[in-house]
């Protein structure tokens, strides 16, 4: 195939709720039909990430106990992580993933799980609830509407230099009071969304990609890649 993309799956062993490694399969479905070529690879505890070899990174939801062994571990891939966020490196990162790029998450039980604190937001605990059930945002730059299933007990508040990745028209969203869902800094998409997400929402899927391509290979005609039309899967 004409490009290649490396992908890194961070703890894709541990993170990996709801078929969350799905979105791996959805980017290689549509990455073919692009001419692309995508080589995913865990990056878990006690291994480096390394921004410089990565062109794409996934990072998954999981349960509380995976999250504080994650805490744990990723705080000395948080340079390397934030660096890559800073360099425009496109990034999805769904329910926990999305919480540990935050300051911290307070777990169900009330401890606070530390995040890396790449983006600015928080996510607090709420009392013998969690957030279930389908969920419809839209997308205020494209339009588009995305569609998941969320099941999370976080409640997340975005804060500086983030945008949501939708308004909530159904369901909880972030923190079920603010209307947001999601949090979009540079090109690292946040969601509470399973689905999993990308399969789901192909057009986010697209977005991910043609991303990767612009940054990995600049020069290139990728007129084709960028229409390549995306039929709705829900
Ligand atoms: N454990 C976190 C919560 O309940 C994340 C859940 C998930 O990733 N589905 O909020």
């Amino acid at each position: 195939m004409k490009y290649e993309l490396h992908l890194t799956h961070l703890y894709g062993n541990l993170l990996n709720t709801y078929s969350d490694i799905g979105n791996i399969l959805t980017l290689q479905y549509y990455a073919k039909q692009m001419d692309t070529h995508i080589t995913p690879e865990v990056v878990s505890l006690d291994q480096q990430f390394d921004p410089d070899s990565t062109d794409l990174v996934l990072f998954g939801g999981g349960q509380d106990l995976e999250q504080k062994v994650v805490s744990d571990d990723i705080q000395a891939k948080k340079d390397a992580i934030i660096r890559y966020i800073e360099a425009d490196g496109p990034m999805l990162a769904v329910c926990g993933g999305y919480q540990l790029l935050g300051e911290y998450y307070v777990g169900a039980d009330g401890t606070k799980i530390k995040g890396i604190h790449a983006l600015d937001h928080r996510t607090e605990t709420q009392e013998n609830n969690r957030f279930i059930g389908d969920i419809k945002i839209k997308n205020a730059e494209t339009g588009q509407i995305y569609h998941g299933f969320e099941n999370h007990n976080g409640m997340t508040f975005l804060g500086k230099g983030e945008r949501p990745l939708g308004q909530v028209i159904e369901g909880h969203g972030n923190n079920g009071q603010d209307g947001t869902e999601g949090a979009i800094h540079k090109n690292t998409f946040c969601t509470y969304f399973h689905g999993p997400v990308l399969a789901r929402n192909g057009e986010l899927a697209k977005r991910l990609l043609i991303t990767a391509l612009k940054r990995k290979y600049p020069d290139a005609d990728l007129s084709a890649a960028e229409a390549l039309e995306i039929k709705p899967t829900y």
